[in-house]
């Protein structure tokens, strides 16, 4: 049996969470990331989390999204928020930049670099590793992460060009792959030229996939990550099951031996 561990999942959006949870641990899942939006999202995943202890470890942050509807006021309370709960979790997350235009238009780069570039020096003040989002923004994402001085991050679901990824392998940090890894193009070449050693599994679940039949994700989809990284990278299952896995507990420094 695989041992495997979902880095990145948004549990506080899930209808039926104990199900899901009973679900992903029979497909061999040991530990889950459940990362935070915005202080009602990290609220919500900090209880998860207590309720689900040394299975569902919390990651919280400010989503880029979340600052297309948030003012001023609330995004530094949101910001004042993280840090005084940082300490509970074991990442920031979710954080990072968009620069689709859809969001672009609710909150400028400007806004979106600012916030990051603050949540980022409050990952590196407290030592915590950084769940970044980077979606059309992979180069300025990485160099907000290198200014900050933060030394653990995941780009997640990384779909950025080459010479990105080759900087984010050099900077010591990680991407990781979701199920889109069994049709995306770009993140099929980012998850081939990933070394092992640097590279997560992830369901951002419930996010819908697929392109001929499209599907609300849940946990237990990890497995289909995992099938189509040993795919891409022609390798076993279980090898690769237990590399990710290893990466994720020094990555959280989760103190476990899975
Ligand atoms: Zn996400």
């Amino acid at each position: 049996m695989y041992r495997l561990i979902d880095t990145h999942a948004h549990l506080d959006e899930l209808n039926n969470l104990g199900v899901m949870i009973e679900e992903a641990r029979r497909a061999g899942v040991v530990a889950m990331i459940a990362v935070g939006s915005e202080q009602q999202s990290n609220t919500k995943t900090l209880e998860i989390s207590r309720k689900h202890r040394r299975f569902v470890y919390p990651a919280i942050g400010l989503h880029p999204w979340q600052l297309t509807r948030l003012g001023t006021p609330d995004i530094e309370d949101d910001l004042r928020w993280i840090e005084d709960n940082l300490p509970s979790a074991v990442a920031v997350g979710e954080i990072g930049l968009d620069y689709d235009k859809r969001v672009v238009r609710g909150a400028s780069k400007e806004i979106q670099k600012e916030v990051l570039g603050r949540l980022l020096e409050t990952a590196r003040r407290h030592a915590k590793p950084a769940i970044v989002h980077s979606r059309y923004a992979w180069k300025d994402a990485l160099l907000l992460v290198q200014e900050a001085g933060v030394d653990k991050a995941v780009f997640h679901w990384f779909t950025g060009f080459s010479g990105v990824l080759k900087d984010i392998i050099a900077g010591g940090f990680h991407i990781s792959a979701t199920p889109a890894a069994e049709y995306h193009e770009e993140h099929r070449r980012a998850v081939k030229e990933a070394p092992l050693r640097r590279l997560l599994l992830e369901t951002d679940c419930p996010v819908t996939y697929g392109r001929a039949v499209r599907y609300e994700s849940r946990p237990a989809d990890i497995v289909r990550s995992l099938q189509a990284v040993s795919c891409i990278k022609c390798g076993g299952q279980v090898e690769i099951a237990e590399q990710t896995t290893r990466n994720a507990t020094e990555l959280f420094s989760l103190g476990v031996a899975f």
